[in-house]
This record gives structure tokens, sequence and C-alpha cells, in this order.
């Protein structure tokens, strides 16, 4: 095995994939990412927050300007019960000491900033490189990808995502992701006439379906929806209800809620695809031989609290430090693993609580609505959620040692 390690494939230009080549890079390691897609995998008419943490994270790199310009400030969020009552507020991330806080994107555009971000920084990205199988050895690892072509690196890194084809070749006997019982739609409406809502997001826990709306000052709603929805669907299978037929069932599943959502929804054009919502608990295999995994390939966490994306950011630095610190991927991954895992672990099962209190059955919704103003005002104190969004790695500071600069 290694000692150092130069070279890295990296699998997958999601989110994860182009951060950590450009970590990699930072810390002297040449990355080259490959991409399953033909083209860059962006998908229409969704967004995400990018919490403050995750911001913290590409400002590390000095990778966050462009993001932040893609997207607007959402460090708010209030809490409604379908009945109209207001059950309270709570901060979404802290506000850096710049004043920078968690911001909503479209992914695409997200995709697109870290993608040219990376390009302008020389990393090669490969698309239409689909990882079929690797074979690891002492003296690294050569990936195998769908069109007959291979790459060698000293270490492989899969950010495949929460299918990650990596994940497999690590451990066939890896859990697959776990379906939560519930869909997620979301888009953009024009022309509501509702009054902007600056910095917040408003957040509604419906009789029959969960769903959160933002206004921006130029009158664009930002809005998405939580659905039960007891069958696992594949995207594919999902795709083939129309936009119209999804729009009628989220205007049925409102219909006997307050708030703005019902003319939200029918001032919403554009087409509306339905995603299935998983997460992935407890990965047991991250790393073999000198191949690693990150980001949802390693513990998807549910959207619900909104942190995928920064964790994928955060799994990038940490392990381009333990490589740079510790030289010999072994090492470097089992102190990699042992930072990472009890803290993502730890959001995964966080976000899970969040996502079945927006399914709640008629008992519970009534205990809910009654118990949530008092846990919001807990949750109202920044300290409640320091242990989410107050995480930091620097990079100039070596593992346990001292400063590099
Ligand atoms: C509906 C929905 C809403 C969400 N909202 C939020 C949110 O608000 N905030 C947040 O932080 N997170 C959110 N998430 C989660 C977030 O999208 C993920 O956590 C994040 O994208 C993980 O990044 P990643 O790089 O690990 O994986 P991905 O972004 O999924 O990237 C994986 C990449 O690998 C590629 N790939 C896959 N297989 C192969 C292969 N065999 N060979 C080569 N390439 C391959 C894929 O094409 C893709 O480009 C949401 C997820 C969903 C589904």
């Amino acid at each position: 095995m290694k000692t150092r390690t130069s070279t890295a494939v990296v699998i997958g230009c999601g989110i994860g994939g182009p951060v950590a080549a450009m970590a990699l890079q930072q810390v002297g390691i040449d990355a080259v990412v490959y991409e399953g897609h033909e083209r860059p995998a962006d998908f229409v008419g969704s967004f995400l927050n990018v919490a403050s943490n995750g911001l913290d994270g590409l400002r590390a790199l000095g990778a966050d300007r462009e993001v932040l310009a893609s997207g607007f400030p959402t460090p708010r969020m209030v809490m409604w019960s379908g009945t109209g009552k207001r059950l309270g507020e709570v901060a979404n991330g802290l506000t850096l000491e710049d004043g920078t806080t968690s911001i909503t994107i479209p992914r695409g555009l997200l995709h697109r900033a870290l993608r040219d971000e990376a390009l302008r920084r020389g990393i090669h990205i490969e698309n239409g490189k689909r990882l079929l199988s690797a074979e690891s050895g002492p003296s690294g690892v050569v990936a195998h990808f769908e069109d007959g072509t291979s790459a060698r690196g000293d270490v492989l890194v899969g950010a495949d995502g929460l299918h990650s084809r990596t994940r497999q070749l690590l451990d066939p006997a890896a859990p697959r992701a776990r379906y939560s019982g519930m869909l997620s739609l979301g888009g953009v409406a024009h022309g509501t006439g509702l009054a902007p809502t600056p910095d917040t997001f408003h957040m509604m826990f419906g009789k029959r379906l969960f769903f959160s709306h933002s206004v921006r000052p130029s009158g664009e709603t930002f809005w998405f929806a939580n659905l039960p929805w007891e069958s696992e669907s594949s995207r594919a299978e999902l795709s083939s209800v129309a936009s119209r037929e999804w729009k009628q069932r989220l205007l049925a599943l409102v219909a006997d809620d307050k708030g703005p959502a019902r003319e939200i929804l029918e001032h919403t054009r554009e087409t509306l695809a339905a995603f299935p919502v998983h997460d992935l608990p407890t990965v047991p295999v991250w790393y073999r031989g000198a191949m690693v995994l990150l980001g949802d390939a390693a513990h998807a966490t549910s959207p619900s609290a909104g942190q995928g994306a920064s964790l994928a950011i955060e799994d990038a630095l940490v392990l381009a430090k333990c490589l740079r610190d510790l030289g010999e991927p072994a090492r470097a991954f089992a102190a990699y693993e042992q930072e990472r895992r009890p803290r993502v672990e730890r959001v995964v099962r966080y976000s899970a609580r969040i996502s079945s209190s927006k399914t709640a059955g008629p008992v519970a919704r009534w205990f809910r609505d009654l118990l949530m103003p008092f846990a919001l005002k807990h949750f109202a104190s920044p300290e409640a959620h320091a242990w989410l969004y107050r995480y930091h790695v620097d990079l100039g500071v070596s593992l346990g040692g001292p400063s590099l600069a």
C-alpha cells in the first residue's frame, strides 16, 4: 500500500465530487472527476438549502462566491399548523462572521457553480464515465467504466450519491437506501401577488401534506411539498405522472388547510417532478483498500434537515486533510471515518425525526400542534442547534498538530 497519496479518481460530479477534487488539489493531490451522465446532471425545477456549515466549508476552499451569488439568504423558518396557528420560528443555520447565512439555491445553479469553480482551477471532469467495477491493490486503484475505458489513481473517492456503485463494490452486502414513505415535489410560482417574505421560509404542517414557501422580492415564490406515498416508486415511475395530475393531487391535499398553498400551486406553470425521499442511516463499510465513500454514498440524510449537501462538503474537507496529514490511505480513511461517522449519523437520525412529524396521523398531529410551540421556543436559541451548524474544518491546521499557515 502506498504511503503517500498523489492522485485520486473521484466518482460523481454532483456536490461532494467537485468539492472533494478541489479540497484534494488544495492539499497537493491531483484528482480527476468521472461523472456517469453524458451531460451535467442538473435536476430541473428543484432547489435546495445550503446551510451555514456547508457555506463555511466552501469558504475554507475559497469556493463560496459563485454559490452565494446564485442563491438567496433564508436564515429563518416560521412554522404553521394547517389550521392557521403560528407554531413558532426557528433559525435555519448560524450567521457567519461576515453576516453570511444559509441560502436557498436552484440545484442546477449549485451544480454549475461547483463544476465551473473546479474547472477554473484546472481540475479535469469527464462526463459519460459510469463506474462499473474497480480493483484496489498495493499500488492504488483502477476504475473501470461502462464505456470500456479505465482510470488509475492512488485512491478512489466514491461520491456517487444515494445509489452508489462504489458502496456496492466496497461491500456487496451494503444496505440500500431506506424509503421514508414520502415524496418531495417543488417548484417556483410567478404572479401570486403574495407579499415578499424576506429571509424566511414558511413551513405548514397541513392535514395531509407538508408545504413550505418563500416569496422573493421579485415576486417569485419558491415552494416544496412533502406528501405521504406508501409504496416506493422509482423516479422513472413517478415521472410518468403528468404535471397537471400532480398539481390536482396537491390541490386536493391542501384543500382543508389555511394559508397560501392553494394560490401558490395555481400560479405554478412549470413541469412538476416528484422525488421519493430516502435516507441511509448506517453504512457499515466506508472504505476498503484504497477506496472510500463520501457524501450520500456513505450516509444519506432525508432532506428535512437541509443538510445533505453541507455534510458532503464537510466530508470532502476532512478527507483531504486526513490524506494530507496521515499519508497512507488506510490510516487516513480510518481517521476520516472516526471524525465523520458520529456527526453524520446524528444528523440522519435528527432529520428522520423531522420527516416523521411531517406525515403524522390525526392523533400525532394533535400532539404535535400542541407541543411544537414549546419545543420551538427551546430551539429558538442558536445554542440549541450549535452541534448541527457550528462545524468548522480548518485546512490550515494539521490533524492534532500546529497550524500549517
Ligand atoms: C428532493 C430532495 C431535496 C433535497 N433538499 C436538500 C436540501 O435542501 N439541502 C441539502 O443539503 N440537501 C438536500 N437534499 C440532499 C442532497 O441533494 C444530497 O445530500 C447531496 O446531493 C449529496 O451530494 P453527493 O455529491 O453525495 O451526491 P449527488 O449530489 O447525488 O451526486 C452524485 C453524482 O454521482 C453520479 N453518479 C452516480 N452513480 C455513478 C456512477 N456509477 N459512475 C459515475 N457517476 C455516478 C451522479 O450522476 C451524480 O452526479 C435533497 C435531496 C432530495 C432528493
